[in-house]
């Protein structure tokens, strides 16, 4: 099918937020966020969709009458990112709308808001909401001091009321998205289905030991806090190294050591611990070592360990039947079907919990993301695009086997 007014519009939004050198920095709440959402709605109306910018700034299309096929994504990016992440996902929705028939039943397009967590440190902010998920601290602020309470106010005059999901009204979630690693590169495969959505969660872990001077203090006697966290580090290494073919990264991504003197053997070293876990379960064969880790470092550093979450958010499964489904129509394309697991977060990880969600991912050439080097072939994205079309529209119907006008 003609994917013209797909790269017509990817031309057109590029407009909103690209820098000198080509990268794209529209963060979340700022002017060409604002603006590029503007020109979205404006574009869903030109086809035929009711439309709303929530006071979150979601922006909503719906077409026909429930229940609704949803398909969304986000526009938000990066400082100095890509123009591929999460664009072609509400590009690949506008596409699907310019096609829509009345009697595929109704159509739901959604812009989700704030999805990157550059600005605020939260990220999927708008599709969170939208979910009823937990509520939010407004005073968090950005790197220029502004409050997110303000910046929201300031973009979209809006309340803190967001707009919520009508889940009773929502046959099924699509997304396309680019893969934000190298794993389709490396399998040489333009297209995956998305079988499960990793969650990032975070552990406060803080070692307590006993402050001391560094010369008098014979090696037997000593509680130093930080080599206990040297060993700590590397025995969660170990860890997620062992659990990376079942689906678990593990990095310890900060390490803060009191009181930092020269002469002081450190009595208290505070660490950040990120877990991206496919499954609740492989999560738990982490965590649950945080007892043993504390028992062998009481017992040989005598020093006391203690984990405290942060954010517990847990891993999403992609559900069964919208895989299988994806996964015909990826066939019907001539291409091996391949299923991946996403290690980044999504908007579908909180939609998953609320609807039966589906993920297609496309290759992303560069295996970069986040950066403006993220390369994805066109070819590439537009068999993406049939695919989310296909899936669309044969899911929406019903109709088993009916391939749509191709
Ligand atoms: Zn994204």
């Amino acid at each position: 099918m003609d994917t013209q007014a797909f790269w017509t519009w990817w031309q057109q939004l590029k407009s909103y937020g690209s820098n000198s050198d080509g990268s794209l920095s529209r963060l979340a709440f700022t002017d060409s966020d604002m603006a590029s959402r503007r020109w979205l709605q404006q574009l869903w109306t030109q086809y035929g969709a009711r439309t709303t910018i929530d006071p979150i700034g979601n922006v909503i299309g719906v077409c026909g009458c429930a229940p609704y096929l949803l398909i969304s994504s986000h526009t938000d990016s990066v400082p100095h990112g890509g123009h591929y992440d999460g664009i072609i996902g509400v590009l690949g929705a506008t596409w699907v709308l310019q096609q829509w028939r009345p009697q595929w039943g109704g159509l739901m397009v959604i812009d989700w808001s704030s999805e990157e967590s550059s600005r605020f440190g939260i990220s999927t902010l708008g599709s969170r909401l939208a979910c009823g998920q937990p509520t939010v601290d407004w005073n968090r602020r950005d790197n220029e001091g502004v409050t997110l309470g303000d910046a929201v106010q300031k973009a979209f005059g809006g309340s803190q009321n967001s707009w919520q999901l009508p889940a009773d009204k929502i046959s099924a979630s699509l997304e396309l998205h680019i893969e934000q690693g190298g794993l389709l590169a490396d399998a040489d495969r333009p297209l995956a289905v998305v079988t499960a959505i990793a969650a990032p969660q975070r552990w406060a872990l803080t070692i307590s030991g006993e402050a001391n001077h560094s010369g008098s203090t014979l090696m037997a006697h000593r509680h130093d806090a930080l080599s206990a966290a040297a060993r700590l580090v590397e025995a969660i290494e170990e860890e997620s190294r062992h659990l990376e073919p079942s689906g678990l990264h593990a990095t310890v991504t900060d390490l803060h050591v009191a009181p930092g003197s020269a002469n002081v053997i450190p009595n208290e070293a505070r660490l950040l611990l990120d877990i991206r876990a496919q499954s609740s379960r492989v999560l738990t064969g982490l965590t649950d070592k945080f007892p043993l880790w504390a028992s062998q470092l009481a017992t040989s550093r005598g020093v006391h360990l203690e984990a405290e979450p942060i954010s517990q958010e847990q891993p999403g499964q992609l559900d069964a039947d919208l895989q299988t489904q994806i996964a015909e129509q990826i066939e019907l394309e001539g291409l091996p079907v391949h299923a991946v697991a996403s290690w980044p977060s999504h908007d579908s990880l909180p939609l998953s919990r609320k609807v039966p969600a589906g993920m297609i991912f496309v290759r992303n050439l560069s295996r970069v993301s986040h950066q403006p080097g993220e390369l994805v072939a066109s070819t590439d994205i537009d068999r993406g695009l049939e695919v989310l079309y296909r899936s669309a529209q044969r899911i929406s119907s019903g109709f088993h086997g009916n391939t749509g006008t191709r």
